[in-house]
């Protein structure tokens, strides 16, 4: 199993239900991508498929002939199912809803895990919802989704709702330092944002990230040629606009971490902060024009503010006070 670090409260929560037999069968597991919420669902599986007794490890105990299949994943009653572009279809659905229909193959207690249940499209919805309407106390299910709202009401109501923050750096040293990494991809951990799915993305556009840092550096010293260049070449390139907003946007919480004893500097990242996440939600939901936008983000970014800021700290409106949407 890859390492599971970190949400130590939900972990211990939901072991403590298992061993009293108080789990809910049905379960949303919500919160942002990469933070390890598929790892908790299958610890939380592993322990309800394990068979030791009386008293069942968080986890399941290993050692067990299911926990060892289901380690090796050869487990019959655990059924994974993964939405999205290329994901699982309505047929993969019904399969699965059929196997949970059937008697367990070992013990008693079935699992099926939906990654992505936000992707899952309406008619695969209405599929599992009648399950979900009539649980049968042998089936688990945990829902995976990082954005629950675009489930559907009905669907939420069913299921009981469990939500993953963020991992802290550390814990996302922790996660690298497990899984061999070097000393460069260590030192990304402060990019992660909170997410180790983020690190892949990341060190796959290390270059767009080199290219982010040198414009906040324009944009620190008032360039205002080198960020009316960026803000074109990035306002036009709508394929990687929201992964460049992304990027901006962390590397502008770093500046804000790393210059939080400097009153002036941290209030112009503080509020540059601020404009990305503007920006982000202005350009993708309610497409103003990107360039426009990430100029006002990178101008915003100039240390002139600085002073002006020393003296009166909410000087400045943001991107939707003043675009006021
Ligand atoms: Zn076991």
């Amino acid at each position: 199993m890859l390492p599971l670090v970190g949400h130590t409260t939900q972990r211990q929560a939901l072991s403590t239900l298992v061993r009293e037999e108080r789990l809910p069968s049905s379960l949303l597991f919500a919160g942002m991508e990469g933070i390890g919420k598929h790892l908790v669902a299958r610890e939380l599986a592993r322990q309800l498929l394990c068979q030791t007794s009386p008293v069942i490890p968080q986890g399941g105990c290993g050692e067990c002939k299911p926990c060892k299949l289901f380690d090796s994943n050869n487990h019959p009653d655990i059924h994974t199912l993964t939405f999205g572009p290329d994901g699982a279809s309505v047929d993969d659905i019904r399969q699965v809803l059929e196997r949970l229909s059937l008697r367990a193959f070992m013990g008693t207690r079935k699992v099926a895990i939906f990654n992505n249940a936000d992707s899952i499209s309406m008619v695969g919805a209405n599929c599992i919802l009648k399950t979900l309407e009539e649980p049968r106390p042998e089936n688990f299910f945990i829902l995976i989704a990082a954005n629950p709202s675009k489930l559907p009401s009905t669907m939420l109501s069913r299921c009981q709702r469990w939500f993953f923050d963020r991992l802290s750096e550390d814990e996302i040293r922790s996660v690298l330092l497990a899984r061999g990494a070097s000393e460069e991809e260590m030192a990304l951990a402060t990019l992660a944002d909170g997410s180790v799915g983020a690190l892949s993305t990341i060190r796959a556009r290390i270059e767009n990230a080199d290219e982010i840092t040198a414009v906040l550096d324009a944009a620190w010293r008032g360039d205002l040629a080198r960020i009316t260049r960026a803000a074109q070449e990035w306002g036009t390139e709508k394929t990687t606009l929201a992964e460049r907003l992304t990027f901006l946007r962390m590397q502008i919480r770093q500046r804000l971490v790393t210059n939080a004893s400097d009153a002036g500097a941290a209030a112009v990242w503080a509020h540059a902060l601020q404009n990305t996440i503007d920006a982000e939600y202005v350009i993708i939901d309610r497409h103003v024009n990107p360039t426009l936008i990430l100029l006002r983000v990178l101008q915003g970014c100039s240390h002139e503010y600085a002073t002006g800021y020393r003296m009166t700290p909410n000087r400045y409106p943001t991107i939707l006070e003043d675009l006021a949407l």
